[in-house]
């Protein structure tokens, strides 16, 4: 028989890892990649001796990139390394600083000054938490979904216990449990993972302070975040898969209900039996397909999750007062998410994370350096076009981090390269910068989020973060096996 080609558009770790799985199953695999480097927002930026990684710089339930490996059967090509504790958490006006330890009675000792009964409460959080988890991750999340009743059916399904979470949001949640405005906050941190505010994020995503406290928490990669795709790369070659870079889908041909072919910026044809696009599912409706579903002005009204600001920071020195994940909050914290997303003016005082990858992996910085990421969730292109202001943001970032830290950042620089959501919007084709892909909300997962399958051409596919089940490393592994899932359901293993 002869091998089915497919195409597939970009090299996040969807389209590497849906590349893979097809390859495995006897497909002829292609890709085409806009950028000249494999990996999307997991990628790497090398500049004046240091090395950074450029967005992901930690990852939830590893067993995805498990059951990956045991599909291709394959070893790890990187080693996972377990985080413990998670981060730490500083909070402005104070010289509190909270570690986040993923062992309770070490976290109430932390807390033992402003939540007294926190071992009891959090215990209380996680078993309600964990169940919504346990109910629904196989259920609902891991699957395809062919029609809003087969989606209903499914909710049905899930313990109706869990209604009222649907209703309440991640901050009222935490309000049941506990009483401390700084426990409240550390714990709402997860709302801004799923690239949305506390007040604006349904109760059931508790369920990632779940998976984060108890159930397979987070993990660094040994080397570097982008030792993923550089691994990946590897099997890749061995496979015989081809990567085109600097090749980005502008245009297509059609013959029927088929794509005949996509049209890159050079107008060359790519021919295939099959195409996965990798590019954000929503995005690439909008920007090469020009869907009726997809105009700008329905784009707009989507929610989309928060657009990152992001700085690289090479500074000479060793910095005690910053661990290898931090996070610092100011002291507005309810007027700062709920304005966030909606502001047009430049940021007074940004609240940030920040990841000293040096402390972890010395070499990613000359000796006697640290290698610094910051990233400040941000307001997208819709709300904030202009960021001609990025340098006195990022000065000021530093400058707070300065004092906070203990440490003058500003004098001992040695390099500096920022990325606004303009950079990253045009870099990897995001939606008006949005870092995450679409949101979360109710009305925007499952069945209603924009569909692995495309509406009109039988042989296009999606994979990454905007279709199904969502944004993060480990969701777009999943998204990588519900698609190939699909091709096989469809055009059978080869
Ligand atoms: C700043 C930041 C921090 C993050 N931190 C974390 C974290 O700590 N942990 C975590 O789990 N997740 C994190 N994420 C989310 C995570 O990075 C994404 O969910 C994931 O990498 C998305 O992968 P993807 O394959 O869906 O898409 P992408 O990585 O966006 O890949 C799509 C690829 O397609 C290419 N492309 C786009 N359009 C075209 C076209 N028309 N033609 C050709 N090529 C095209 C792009 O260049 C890109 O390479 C973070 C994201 C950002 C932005």
């Amino acid at each position: 028989m002869m091998q089915k080609k497919v195409l597939v558009v970009g090299t996040g770790l969807a389209g590497i890892t849906s590349a893979l799985r097809l390859s495995k199953l006897g497909y002829h695999v292609e890709m085409v990649e806009k950028t000249h480097q494999a990996g999307g927002r997991l990628n790497q930026l090398k500049k004046d001796g240091f090395t950074w990684d450029l967005g992901p710089s930690f990852f939830s339930m590893s067993y995805e990139f498990d059951e990956f490996f045991s599909f291709m059967e394959m070893a790890p090509p990187f080693e996972f390394v377990s985080l413990d504790p998670l981060y730490t958490v500083h909070f402005s006006g104070t010289r509190n600083r909270y570690t986040i330890y993923r062992d309770l009675d070490k976290l109430a000792h932390e807390f033992r000054q402003i939540e007294p009964d926190f071992k009891r409460n959090m215990e209380r959080l996680l078993k309600s938490a964990g169940k919504f988890f346990h109910d629904t991750d196989e259920l609902v999340i891991k699957k395809n979904y062919n029609n809003a009743v087969q989606w209903l059916l499914t909710l049905a399904r899930v313990p109706w216990g869990h209604a009222p979470k649907l209703f309440r949001s991640v901050w009222t949640e935490l309000g049941r449990h506990f009483t401390s405005e700084e426990v409240k906050q550390i714990f709402s941190l997860v709302a801004f993972f799923l690239g949305a505010t506390p007040y604006d994020t349904p109760a059931i995503y508790t369920l990632l302070t779940y998976t984060e406290m108890v159930h397979d928490g987070y993990h660094n990669v040994r080397g570097g975040m982008y030792r993923i795709v550089e691994g990946l790369l590897g099997e890749m070659e061995k496979r015989g898969i081809r990567i085109h870079y600097d090749t980005e889908i502008t245009g297509y041909t059609k013959e029927g209900g088929v794509l005949s072919s996509l049209t890159d910026q050079h107008g060359h044809h790519w021919k295939s039996d099959l195409y996965v696009i990798n590019s954000d599912a929503a995005g690439f409706r909008h920007m090469v397909f020009d869907r009726h579903n997809y105009t700008e002005k329905k784009m707009d009204r989507m929610k989309w999750t928060l657009a990152p600001f992001t700085i690289y920071l090479g500074v000479k020195g060793k910095i005690e007062g910053l661990e290898h994940h931090n996070y610092f909050l100011g002291d507005n914290f309810e007027e700062y998410a709920r304005k966030i997303f909606k502001n047009s003016i430049s940021l007074e005082k940004p609240y940030y994370y920040v990841n000293v990858n040096s402390k972890f992996n010395p070499e990613m910085a000359p000796e006697g350096h640290e290698n610094l990421f910051i990233l400040c969730p941000v307001p997208d292109l819709r709300y904030k076009p202009d960021w001609s202001d990025r340098e006195k943001l990022a000065g000021d970032i530093i400058s707070d981090l300065s004092e906070r830290s203990g440490f003058d950042i500003k004098k001992n620089l040695v390099t500096t390269t920022i990325y606004d959501p303009v950079d990253w919007g045009n870099q990897f084709n995001l939606y008006k910068g949005s870092g995450l892909g679409l949101a979360h909300d109710l009305d925007q997962i499952g069945y209603f989020r924009p569909k692995n399958t495309d509406e009109k051409f039988g042989n296009v596919y999606y994979t990454g973060a905007s279709t199904i089940p969502g944004t993060g490393l480990p969701m777009t592994v999943i998204s990588s096996r519900l698609t190939t899932q699909r091709i096989v359901h469809d055009h059978g293993p080869v």
